[in-house]
């Protein structure tokens, strides 16, 4: 791992890095990500491995602050869906739901935090664990106390939720009323959505989900986006899938991620796709999006400048995660202690006897250093700006406590995903070429 000093010796850089990528017809892609340039040249022109860049500031590591700006708070482990895939293996396990006296202590915490730093706004996402809205008189409860530290405080409070879309007619009217953006998770055509997402009674879940999208679009008070996961049943046609949504509902934006065999997906079988397979479609699939106006969304395909893209989700000692038993979470697909991985994710829990929540300093810290830069091998990847590394849940799912510094299982996948993406700007006729 590089040391503090190496780090900061970034700080004083002017040169970024240059990679060039071989590839057909003697040219060569010279691809600068900290600059986000991008060219084609003849493989025979002279490119030096390095550029100066006097006005650009190289990302820096800097350990995290514990100052949490927003709260995810998983509120239950309970679901009226039992999608084939879950990775929480939702609606199994004896219930558990967030105490009130949790909520009140992270979301002071938050309002402590943003208050401090002197922010406008502060944000609270209600997610899963199971489903969050059938938490519905909790729910309530936190839009209360929410609104009630926004008037003692002046900050605006953002309010987030994570649903599967299958609630009623009044909780639909309330999220219109109280919250500024949903995530609803959709998989496609209704065919393959209710092959994925059978309610608990085995029926299909998308009829109520279409229903309940529709007035909230209705409505033009909420910000709806949607989150596809991708399995072996719906990656091969990923394009029809992204088109569907697309003409149902229009301008709304398709984010997706490939599913892991983690959870309920692990115990009944791989129905992961294939990661190649999936760059590949998932390439297809952003040619049909741009010829459309379709705004798509993977993780990985996401280029930005520096300095915020050293790790690859908020694992660093951004996320503050609270699961039902008060358990504090860098990871929220990790939200509950009799998690094998909870050793690695958890950072705190609430003490019932102080009536707060403990933060263990060590823990923080060694989650902290959880860069793309620790990773053996990344640091000269043309795609560590956009993959740094991949999900560490996926890691340490494959490699256990060596996930710190083992580069993704998907690393070839990846760097194929990246390059199509590079070709497909180029407008190169073929985009994709394992
Ligand atoms: S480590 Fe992976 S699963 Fe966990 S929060 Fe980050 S992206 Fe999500
Ligand atoms: S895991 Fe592989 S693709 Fe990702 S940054 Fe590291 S070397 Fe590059």
């Amino acid at each position: 791992m590089p040391t503090r000093q190496q780090f900061e010796r970034s700080e004083v850089m002017t040169k970024v890095r240059v990679f060039q990528i071989p590839i057909e017809d003697e040219k060569k892609i010279v691809y600068i990500p900290e600059l986000l340039k991008l060219f084609l040249v003849p493989k025979t022109v002279k490119v030096e491995n390095y550029v100066e860049a006097p006005d650009h500031t190289s990302a820096v590591f800097k350990p995290p602050k514990q100052q949490f700006r927003r709260c995810d708070l998983i509120l239950n482990n309970f679901c009226n869906l039992r999608c084939i895939y879950c990775y929480s293996n939702a609606g199994v396990p004896l219930k558990k739901e967030m105490s009130f006296a949790i909520v009140q202590k992270a979301i002071d915490r938050v309002v402590a935090v943003c208050l401090g730093l002197g922010e406008s706004k502060f944000g609270i996402t209600l997610t899963g664990g199971g489903e969050p809205l059938l938490s519905f008189k909790l729910v309530q409860r936190i839009v209360r106390y929410c609104r009630t530290r926004s008037k003692e405080t002046g900050l605006v409070c953002k309010l987030a939720v994570v649903s599967n879309g299958n609630f009623s007619e009044k909780v639909c009217g309330y999220l219109i009323e109280n919250f500024d953006n949903i995530s609803i998770s959709i998989d496609g055509t209704p065919e393959v959505h209710n092959q994925h997402r059978p309610t608990a009674t085995g029926k299909g879940s998308f009829t109520l989900l279409e229903r309940n999208v529709d007035r909230l679009l209705a409505s033009g008070k909420i910000g709806v986006g949607f989150r596809m996961t991708i399995s072996s049943y719906n990656v091969e046609q990923l394009d029809k899938h992204v088109l569907f949504l697309h003409h149902r509902w229009p301008g709304v934006l398709i984010g997706m991620e490939p599913l892991e065999n983690t959870g309920r997906c692990a115990s009944i079988g791989t129905i992961a796709p294939d990661p190649i397979k999936f760059a590949k479609h998932f390439v297809h699939a952003m040619r049909i999006s741009k010829e459309h106006g379709i705004q798509i969304r993977y993780s990985i395909a996401t280029f930005k400048a520096v300095p915020d893209t050293i790790s690859f989700c908020g694992v660093n000692g951004q996320i503050f995660g609270v699961d039902p038993e008060g358990s504090i979470t860098a990871c929220t697909r990790v939200n509950t202690k009799s998690d094998p991985l909870a050793p690695l994710f958890q950072y705190g829990s609430f003490d019932t006897k102080l009536g707060d929540f403990v933060i263990d300093d060590d823990m923080y810290a060694r989650l902290g250093a959880l860069v793309v830069d620790s990773i053996l091998g990344c640091n000269d990847c043309f795609a560590r700006y956009n993959c740094k590394g991949d999900c560490c849940h996926l890691r340490a799912n494959k490699y256990g406590t060596d996930f710190v510094i083992r580069k993704s299982p998907k690393c070839y996948a990846n760097r194929l995903l990246t390059l199509g993406l590079l070709r497909l700007a180029l407008s190169l006729a073929e985009v994709f070429k394992p």
